[in-house]
């Protein structure tokens, strides 16, 4: 795959980031591009980088989404994370704490929402906090994608859903139920 797979929860984005795809073992954050092409995967809820990106950057995303795998592996299962993984979300959350801002602007004050801190604080920040909103709430639903091969996780919308993705896996399925059922038949040209 040459994009990581997007669209579940932020916390679950990052951390299938890295993992076993159904194409073998991947590392999407493997360099700052890979960082940078995920973060404009996710412009829609992340902010981008004014300046440019660094590898001391990249290598504290790819901290912080160790401990968020550990926590969200263990927590799911109902087991108990270790303590340096708890603490690194938590001391990660606080690195840019929220504020709001007030402007007046055509006859009423307009409220925005801002952070202290520089892009990577802000940054780790949102996603720990990604992760923290998902264990406060539906991490015991979240599965593992059935595809052979894949680890992939996500948070079903629906209690049927058994892919990442089912252009991905659920086809890969689709497929090789088709030749083992048709065993001995190459695929016609
Ligand atoms: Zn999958």
């Amino acid at each position: 795959m040459d994009l990581p797979l997007t669209g579940e929860p932020l916390a679950l984005d990052l951390i299938n980031t890295k993992g076993g795809s159904p194409d073998g073992p991947v590392d999407h954050l493997a360099t700052v591009e890979g960082l940078r092409r995920w973060l404009t995967a996710q412009a829609h809820r992340l902010p981008q980088p004014a300046a440019d990106l660094t590898e001391a950057d990249r290598a504290a995303v790819v901290e912080l989404r160790e401990a968020m795998t550990t926590v969200v592996d263990l927590a799911r299962r109902g087991l108990e994370p270790p303590g340096w993984a708890l603490r690194a979300l938590s001391d990660a959350d606080r690195l840019a704490s929220p504020y709001r801002t007030l402007d007046w602007s055509e006859g009423r004050v307009v409220v925005g929402a801002e952070r202290e801190g520089d892009y990577r604080s802000t940054l780790l920040s949102l996603l720990a906090g990604a992760t923290i909103d998902l264990l406060a709430g539906p991490i015991g639903t979240v599965r593992d994608c059935e595809g052979p091969g894949c680890c992939m996780l996500f948070l079903p919308a629906h209690p049927r859903r058994r892919w990442c993705s089912p252009e991905l896996c659920g086809n890969r399925v689709r497929v090789a139920r088709y030749y083992r059922r048709h065993a001995g038949r190459e695929p016609q040209a």
